[in-house]
């Protein structure tokens, strides 16, 4: 099996790698490989009656898959350099934006068509943030929502399909340089695309049926690597196998917050998603507002087994709740001798685990009173969750320096949202944001083996939507000899 391009991983990076390719080289030979289902096969089993929490899928739907860890995400997409990654940083501010338009154009031709734009720029929220010690950053950002996001994934796959070859459920195990230049890259027990596609088990047994065809190493002159978040493991053990050089030392941690859409509605109805910075007096700590979903849900998510906070919402009116949340995280950035940074992130979410079975939710007032919530508190209080998350105390969980910052930030928040520090609003922990380590590329995003590339969040380069589609893109401009 020959291909001109390999492409590891169909998230945002991978498919717009893809889509790009075909665009600018209809001629070349592509693969994808991709660990986990179809778009239409993706289900998570949790449904809330039979399910209530996370199982452990051997394959989770929600991070794996066609469309990557953002298939069933609010689809934020922020135009932006001031956050979502560092890509600027090898390809220049002004490319960086140019693609992140780029691709949001392709978004909306292909069922976006309708969705508002949202910009900071201009808006009298930014002066009141100032004024309140609070930094609010600049940024285009368009709200696809999860149904219109899904949709557009979709429908990007339908004008895929024929021009590449898709080879769903295969993870990549190892890849190889080949002597005469190019890569080999092998996989074991596993599937061809065409029997594939039409028979993944929804989240049945990962083994193979009769149908399937088993082969084992495909190779390829360039090999695109777009692992994402899930793949973070894996990416260090290649880059260790390969000796790329890699560094890693951040990782975000902090709690979730649930209050009454009201109160944020001022400025989730001007600038829809607000990104917004404190700088704790205590610690003199970076605090910043993360994922705001209004009138959305607070969900699950599974991180190699270990249960933390996210949240969605939804462009469909029938589908929206009283509610809005967002995430309130501290960066923690460590010093020489310690290296693992995600492990401690890991460290933490498993002790809520350990105390909650899961998800811990707590009231405001409980937590400043020192006391925890019980489920009379929480029924009691004037904010129903979206969540079944267990009543707890988030202070046995959370490092005193984060949990002070939180709390101040939640008191600087209640000067331009009064109301967010009101007793009842709840904060649902431990969100965890883990970082790829960041591997060594160069500014065409290539390691030091020439047609290898290293794009998306797996990169440690990107961590959203944006920034790794718009990698996606930019990489197979490079291989398109475009660039
Ligand atoms: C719940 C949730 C909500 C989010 N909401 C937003 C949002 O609103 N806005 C925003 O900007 N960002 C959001 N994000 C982040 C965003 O989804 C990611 O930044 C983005 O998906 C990164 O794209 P990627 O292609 O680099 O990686 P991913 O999307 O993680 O895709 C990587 C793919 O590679 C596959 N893979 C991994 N290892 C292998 C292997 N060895 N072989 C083959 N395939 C492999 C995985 O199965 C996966 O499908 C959200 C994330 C989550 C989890």
């Amino acid at each position: 099996m020959f291909y001109d391009v390999i492409i590891i991983g169909a998230g945002p990076g991978g498919i717009f790698s893809a889509y790009e390719l075909t665009q600018k080289k209809p001629e070349l030979k592509i693969a994808v490989f991709e660990a986990g289902y179809p778009l239409e096969k993706r289900h998570c089993p949790i449904d809330g009656v039979k399910i209530k929490s996370c199982i452990n899928c051997k394959t989770c739907s929600i991070m794996k898959g066609f469309g990557g860890a953002g298939a069933f995400s609010d689809g934020k997409y922020n135009i932006t350099n001031d956050f979502g990654g560092t890509l600027y940083e090898h390809i220049g501010r002004k490319t960086a934006l140019d693609l992140m338009h780029y691709v949001d154009d392709i978004n909306v031709s292909h069922g976006g068509e309708g969705t508002r734009m949202y910009s900071t720029s201009g808006t009298a929220i930014k002066k009141t943030c100032l004024q309140n010690k609070l930094k609010l950053l600049d940024a285009s950002v368009r709200h696809l929502g999860t149904d219109i996001n899904y949709v557009v994934l979709g429908n990007i796959y339908n004008e895929l399909k024929d021009k590449v070859d898709f080879y769903f459920h295969t993870p990549i195990d190892r890849i190889e340089v080949l002597e005469d230049g190019g890569y080999r890259v092998s996989y074991h027990g596993t599937t061809k695309k065409a029997a594939v596609t039409h028979l993944a088990p929804e989240n049945g047994p990962d083994t193979p049926t009769e149908a399937e065809e088993e082969f084992e190493t495909a190779d390829c002159r360039s090999c695109i690597i777009s692992v994402g978040r899930s793949g973070s493991k894996w990416m260090e053990d290649i880059c260790s196998q390969m000796h790329i050089p890699t560094k890693s030392n951040r990782v975000d941690i902090g709690v979730r917050v649930e209050l009454p859409a009201l109160i944020f509605q001022d400025l989730t109805d001007q600038v829809y998603e607000s990104k917004i910075v404190y700088r704790t007096e205590k610690f003199e700590d970076n605090v910043r507002t993360f994922c705001m979903n209004p009138n959305g849900i607070v969900v699950n998510e599974n991180t190699n087994g270990i249960v933390t906070v996210n949240g969605h919402s939804f462009e469909d009116p029938e589908k929206k709740t009283e509610n809005t949340n967002f995430a309130l995280l501290v960066a923690k950035h460590f010093s020489e001798p310690f290296h693992d940074s995600n492990g401690y992130g890991e460290s933490i979410a498993r002790l809520s685990n350990m105390l909650g079975g899961g998800v811990i939710v707590q009231r405001f007032g409980d937590l400043v009173r020192g006391r925890r919530s019980t489920p009379q508190r929480i029924k009691e209080g004037l904010v129903t969750p979206t969540l079944n998350a267990t009543p707890g105390d988030l202070s046995l969980v959370l490092p005193k320096r984060i949990l002070d910052g939180i709390i101040e930030m939640i008191y600087a928040l209640d000067k331009i949202a009064p109301g967010t520090a009101n007793d009842d609003t709840l904060l649902y922990g431990v969100e965890v944001k883990f970082y790829n380590m960041e591997v060594q590329l160069d500014e065409n995003l290539e390691t030091k083996y020439k047609g290898l590339y290293i794009i998306g969040d797996g990169s440690g380069v990107t961590h959203s939507l944006s920034h790794a589609s718009a990698s996606g893109v930019y990489v197979a401009r490079r291989i398109a000899g475009m660039v």
